[in-house]
């Protein structure tokens, strides 16, 4: 998408609608990205700002993908400047926020870091929610200028296609699951939580039953069909929290937050027998039934790293595979 003519109409009143829109660009919490940073210390550098941050508004929090010259990962929304630079369709413009009284008692203003002016422009996704601000921010009153606030506009634009490149690439073509790397940044992101605040999780080994026998008696095509259809019907079992991956050929993983190992066993059962049912149409006009073998690895002290979880799985999945496949087995 290119060009001034062919930005979406923004909608402004539908807050589920955004929220899902934000949910699904899968960037909150997410590691720093060179794109990003680089973009924040251009804006500081062009428009000769102390601070500058992408940002994006979450239901209660805006939490920063990049941020320069800011001390805090994410801030409350009520104190955040670019909780109002979404609910605009124009740039967000302060030239002296102690003026302003939506902002004169924030604790940024009163304190530090001494907000005084503040340039923000929303990041719009193509469906037209605004999810996000880049912003320019300076402890010096200020009016940015209309050259100012058309480069900032065009940061805005980069960051926002590299938002969408970022979900395209970490999608598998194929199947809609995340590509490997998306899956285990994901699972690295779990493990983070863990050592903070404790949470369980669990993470699920997927690997389909004599699927060699699907292309050899069906051709590769069925096969893929196979995949496709495996993904989706897992998909449509889990919960909105859960991700796929595709972790390479015919074995995908599922990580399933807040989940003990014994509601990791009644989902993934759930998982096995709907699979099972589900009738699969392939190239030529017949159906077919795939069943897939299941290993169950809750999260826990001794699990150091993703790589380290994901052999944690493979172990009950070859006991799976082992004791007849069709099963699913959890890690003892
Ligand atoms: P098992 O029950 O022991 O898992 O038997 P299996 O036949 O599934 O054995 P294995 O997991 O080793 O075989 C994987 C097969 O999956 C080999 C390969 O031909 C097929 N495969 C891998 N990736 C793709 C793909 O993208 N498309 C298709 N159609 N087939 C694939
Ligand atoms: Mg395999
Ligand atoms: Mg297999």
């Amino acid at each position: 998408m290119t060009g001034q003519t062919m930005l979406p109409q923004t909608i402004l009143d539908d807050e589920q609608g955004r929220l899902a829109a934000l949910r699904d660009l899968d960037v909150l919490d997410s590691e720093p990205e060179d794109a990003f940073e680089h973009v924040v210390s251009l804006v500081r550098a062009v428009l000769n700002v102390p601070m500058a941050a992408v940002t994006l508004i979450d239901a209660d929090r805006q939490w920063f993908k990049a941020r320069s010259g800011i001390g805090v990962a994410e801030t409350p929304r009520n104190v955040s400047f670019c909780t109002h630079a979404i609910q605009q369709t124009a740039p967000f413009l302060i030239s002296d926020a102690r003026l302003d009284a939506r902002f004169a008692d924030n604790p940024f203003v009163t304190d530090d870091p001494n907000v005084r002016s503040y340039a923000g422009i929303p990041l719009l996704t193509p469906e037209g929610y605004n999810v996000g601000v880049l912003c320019a921010i300076d402890d010096k009153v200020r009016d940015f200028n209309e050259a100012e606030v058309a480069l900032l506009g065009n940061f805005a634009r980069i960051v926002m296609n590299e938002l969408e490149l970022r979900r395209i690439a970490e999608r598998d073509q194929l199947t809609g699951a995340l590509t490997r790397r998306g899956f285990l940044d994901k699972a690295r992101q779990e493990m983070d939580r863990f050592r903070r605040y404790g949470r369980p999780s669990c993470l699920v080994l997927i690997d389909l039953d004599h699927f060699k026998q699907v292309n050899d008696a069906h051709g590769h095509p069925a096969g893929d069909a196979v995949l496709r259809e495996m993904a989706a019907t897992v998909v449509g079992a889990t919960r909105p929290v859960d991700s796929l991956g595709r972790l390479g050929g015919e074995e995908f993983a599922v990580l399933l937050p807040e989940t003990e190992a014994a509601e990791a066993l009644v989902a993934v059962e759930r998982f096995r027998v709907t699979l099972a049912q589900h009738d699969i149409a392939v190239p030529g006009g017949s159906t077919i039934r795939v069943t897939a073998s299941f290993g169950i690895a809750p999260l826990s002290d001794s699990i150091a790293t993703v790589e380290d979880w994901i052999a944690a799985a493979d172990g009950p999945l070859y006991a799976a595979k082992r004791g007849g496949r069709n099963r699913c087995e959890l890690l003892h």
